[in-house]
């Protein structure tokens, strides 16, 4: 008898053939159509019983929260949310949705979509789950939480898809509560801002996570303007718990990967690596297995500790034939030394703003040396962003042409403490720069794709046949884009020409 079924739309339960990088797929306008786009890069979750065998990282944790709570094993079910048929019944109280981009309005999918005119898969797979008529028939009370949740904190919205409860920010003490209240037919609001989660309240997975994601740290205290404010509570786990919610993991023959703002931050109190601290991490986890990888990395890091780079690289034999590269993603966001001043002075520490460029530069050097590729975000459309501050950001991709890395370009989106007195950068808001700039970053993105794809994609057990059509994706989208990059390449809009 499951009374409290969690799930997330679909683009959010895959494991991307292995690659989570190939989930920014997700945020891309619908050019192919859905059953070929999740053929290829979006294969679902294994399950068992109806229950998915790997879930997201999110849900194992609020599984936990409401196993320690008091719910019982058979209470709760995380399944596939095209499979709610086989568990949600008469008894169902609960539907609780993981979310990370319900309404495509995050900065990679509202610049696509904004592009193109068109909705983008995550927006079209939430609305899907949307309108389940399971949903409806049983009357379940629908709570939806995750890193997406800003999107849907609006009473309109919420009653256009049926939503009673929207959770900001970390759900193990909020959503618990909210779904306890739902249970016992109390009252809960409608928006709530989750609590900050102290450390050893944060519970222990039970079963495995796609592609053994484990949070290892939670927050970050960088401070950049533009992010969420929860993110200023850095917390990292001990060794001890990583290493059995790794266990956990390689036992159901997963690798791990380790999310984090920073991996390399890890246990560090100020801004510059703790290497003892990280190496003791990578070694302890080498233990158990030797796929580890991460999520994300600060350049200010790598560059202030080159050192550490090397010994990571050494214990986890990147470069070899198994492990060609290793890969995580990381903020440039701007080559404006003022623009850094002004908004994300943080994620420079311990350099300067004036320093970043240079900074930039050799940490891509440090990584290039070790055989790291970074996957770089670059932000459009920054308040007050200049004509001037473009051109600085397009010089510092010109300047990372030679660098084997991803740079994707972004825009601007409202959040954090500039939520309240900005709004959404928008495709008309674009200068002649930064078109230049939008081509530049797809143009270095495309080149080193392709060849990262030959590389890697030989060193996986991905079928012949999705290697290839990868591969064939990334040729036609080259061919298809050629034209309009020409344009941009000029300062032009392309949309207001006849190509
Ligand atoms: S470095 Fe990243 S996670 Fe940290 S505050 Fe800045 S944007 Fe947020």
């Amino acid at each position: 008898m499951v009374k409290v079924v969690l799930t997330a739309d679909r683009t959010l339960l895959s494991g991307y053939n292995g690659h989570v990088f190939l989930g920014f797929a997700a945020c891309a306008p619908k050019l192919l159509p859905e059953w070929l786009y999740t053929k290829i890069f979006c294969p679902p979750v294994e399950e068992e019983n109806n229950r998915l065998k790997y879930a997201h990282c999110g849900q194992r944790k609020i599984e936990a929260a409401l196993l320690k709570h008091g719910f019982r094993e058979q209470d709760i079910a995380i399944v596939n949310s095209e499979k709610l048929h086989h568990v949600v019944n008469k008894e169902t109280r609960v539907l609780g949705i993981t979310t990370h981009d319900p309404l495509g309005l995050g900065p990679a999918s509202s610049m696509f979509s904004d592009l193109m005119n068109k909705e983008t898969y995550t927006a079209s797979f939430f609305r899907k789950l949307m309108s389940h008529p399971l949903i409806r028939k049983y009357n379940l009370k629908v709570i939806v939480g995750g890193s997406g949740a800003w999107q849907l904190t609006d009473e309109r919205i919420m009653a256009k898809y049926g939503i009673d409860c929207v959770v900001v920010g970390e759900g193990e003490i909020t959503a618990v509560d909210v779904i306890d209240k739902a249970m016992n037919g109390d009252s809960f609001p409608s928006i709530v801002q989750g609590d900050v989660v102290p450390l050893e309240q944060i519970p222990l997975i039970h079963y495995p996570t796609i592609n053994g994601i484990i949070e290892i740290c939670r927050g970050c205290g960088r401070g950049c303007r533009f992010c969420n404010p929860t993110m200023l509570n850095y917390r990292s786990q001990p060794l001890e718990f990583i290493l059995q919610e790794a266990k956990v993991n390689v036992d159901a023959g997963n690798g791990v990967l380790f999310h984090a703002e920073d991996v390399l931050r890890y246990k560090t109190k100020g801004f510059i690596p703790d290497e003892k601290e990280v190496l003791r991490l990578f070694t302890e986890v080498k233990k158990l297995t030797d796929r580890i990888s991460f999520s994300h990395f600060a350049h200010a890091s790598v560059a202030s500790n080159p050192g550490l780079i090397v010994k990571i690289s050494e214990e986890l034999n990147v470069g070899s034939k198994t492990y060609p590269f290793m890969s995580g993603q990381a903020g440039v966001e701007s080559g404006s030394p003022q623009l850094i001043t002004r908004y994300m002075k943080g994620k420079a520490k311990p350099f300067t703003p004036k320093e970043w460029p240079e900074m930039i530069l050799n940490s891509h050097q440090i990584l290039r040396e070790n055989h790291w590729v970074p996957v770089d975000t670059m932000i459009l459309g920054l308040p007050g962003e200049t004509p001037e501050d473009v051109r600085k950001s397009n010089e510092l991709v010109q300047d990372l042409s030679d660098y084997r890395s991803l740079i994707i370009p972004l825009y601007f989106v409202p959040i954090g403490f500039l939520k309240d007195n900005h709004r959404f950068f928008r495709t008309k808001d674009m200068y002649a720069e930064h078109w230049q700039l939008f081509a530049a970053c797809i143009r270095h993105s495309i080149k080193w794709a392709y060849a990262l794809a030959g590389e890697n994609l030989t060193a996986t057990r991905m079928k012949w046949w999705k290697k290839a059509a990868i591969k064939q994706v990334i040729r036609i989208i080259d061919r298809r884009l050629d034209p309009y990059l020409k344009l941009m390449d000029e300062g032009i809009n392309p949309r207001m020409q006849n190509t």
